[in-house]
């Protein structure tokens, strides 16, 4: 608990003090103490969004460090996650990153709080998946899910609302779209998702940083990294920018359908 509450301070005590704002429209003018240098596009292009990038591991339930075909799911996923922030600041767009750090260790519930506090306009979770197959597939709540966990004051928190839980099968289903234009003849689409499906939301009825989310969440498995084929791809440096332009480009389609 303590060593929660000091990730969260730390990660908060860095952020900016136009936290509150997910639209650059909605800044307030001359705020005192920003910062932030101006994208590099020109104007019009510019999509004025506050993405939450959330390299999903180490977390409440794994590690992620397990050695898979030569690499692991944290490496990969931190990887891809410092290449699409550097791409969607490129884009135009603000990035919240949930940890500075490939081993820093962040609760899933933390995940979303962090999302949220931060003024974030949506989140994706990246990961790697262990399961029969290739490719990547895509999850959205599709329910309201009920945390579990017993010895945290938010044990049977619910969540989340019906509004998020729309906007983050939208969300899911935009992203899908991109990773299959960029990603076609490189990785198969493996399909879209409620998190009822996987193994913790078939529990709690959504994934725990779904249930606590307040804006449009997508988590993405990226690529089976226990396939040697897909594991093969993700280690290479062009593979992992491939992947992180597949995953910006379903991003802009959400904000420009
Ligand atoms: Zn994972």
């Amino acid at each position: 608990m303590k060593y929660r509450a000091v990730i969260i301070a730390g990660l908060f005590g860095a952020a900016p003090p136009y936290a509150a704002a997910a639209d650059w429209n909605a800044l307030p003018a001359g705020v005192p103490g920003l910062t932030r240098t101006a994208p590099a596009v020109s104007a019009p292009e510019r999509v004025r969004t506050l993405v939450c990038v959330d390299a999903g591991h180490p977390n409440t339930f794994s590690a992620g460090t397990s050695p898979v075909n030569g690499t692991n799911e944290t490496h990969i996923n931190w990887l891809v996650a410092l290449e699409l922030e550097r791409l969607l600041k490129e884009k135009g767009f603000e990035v919240l990153m949930t940890k500075s750090a490939e081993l820093q260790y962040v609760e899933n519930k933390d995940r979303a709080l962090l999302c949220n506090g931060g003024g974030a306009a949506l989140a994706v979770h990246l990961h790697c998946e262990s399961t029969p197959g290739s490719g990547f597939a895509l999850y959205y709540p599709d329910r309201q899910g009920t945390f579990e966990y017993n010895d945290d004051p938010d044990n049977g928190f619910k969540g989340p609302s019906p509004q998020v839980r729309a906007d983050s099968r939208t969300l899911a289903a935009a992203v899908q779209k991109g990773m299959k234009a960029v990603l076609a003849g490189i990785l198969p689409d493996r399909g879209l998702y409620g998190d009822s499906r996987t193994a913790v939301g078939s529990s709690q009825g959504a994934l725990t940083f779904s249930i606590f989310s307040k804006i449009p969440t997508a988590t993405i498995e990226m690529a089976v990294l226990t396939n040697k084929n897909d594991a093969a791809y993700m280690k290479t440096e062009a593979g992992q920018r491939k992947m992180a332009q597949a995953i910006a480009a379903g991003i802009l389609n959400y904000k420009n359908p």
